[in-house]
């Protein structure tokens, strides 16, 4: 394989692509249990989660379709301003579905709460969240995550769907860059 492109020299958070794949099928195998012969209805947050999900579908051994939405939140790369706009919204009505919602990281919440109100509101049977990353140690609202991939510590990371400001987004693994490297 070739050398991987690094944008700097490598931080605290490396998730290879073998422990990716790994938690992506425990994770599928989880969710085909849990919802048991229930249709599911997954929904990616682009553009993030696109890998993910891409992943993740592939292993739930369950009748499912899928969906994609893009949000947009306000502020600087690495603080979020809490406010957030829906870029691209739904093409299929949510009323009495299964969803499951495809997110790529949970970093202060404020994305994911505006998530689930929106949601909720266009009458699905039942909500449940799917996360490849979280940062708890960055938190300013409780939302839940019922499916985690792996929970990080508070650096910026990027690869597999994760970008720098819209790069490195192809990396088969998630990297970080070290505290205080590359603030605008
Ligand atoms: P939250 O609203 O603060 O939870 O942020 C959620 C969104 O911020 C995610 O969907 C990502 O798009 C972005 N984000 C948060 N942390 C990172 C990071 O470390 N790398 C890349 N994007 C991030």
């Amino acid at each position: 394989m070739s050398e991987p492109y690094f944008r700097t020299g490598p931080g605290p958070v490396q998730i290879s692509r073998e422990a990716i794949q790994g938690r992506v099928r425990e994770l599928g195998q989880r969710i085909s249990q849990d919802y048991g012969s229930e249709p599911l209805h997954a929904i990616c947050v682009l553009n993030g989660a696109f890998p993910f999900m891409a992943d993740l579908v592939r292993n739930i051994s369950r009748p499912l379709t899928v969906d994609f939405l893009s949000v947009s939140s306000y502020g600087s790369r690495t603080e979020s301003s809490g406010e957030v706009r829906l870029v691209k919204d739904l093409d299929q009505s949510l009323k009495g579905k299964h969803v499951l919602l495809v997110e790529d990281i949970i970093d202060t919440g404020l994305t994911m709460q505006y998530l689930l109100g929106y949601l909720q509101g266009r009458a699905p049977h039942s909500v449940r969240v799917a996360s490849l990353l979280s940062k708890p140690s960055r938190r300013l609202v409780e939302v839940p995550i019922h499916y985690l991939g792996f929970e990080i510590e508070d650096a910026y990371v990027y690869g597999y769907g994760l970008d720098i400001d819209h790069e490195y987004r192809n990396l088969p693994f998630v990297t970080s860059l070290r505290p205080g490297e590359g603030e605008a």
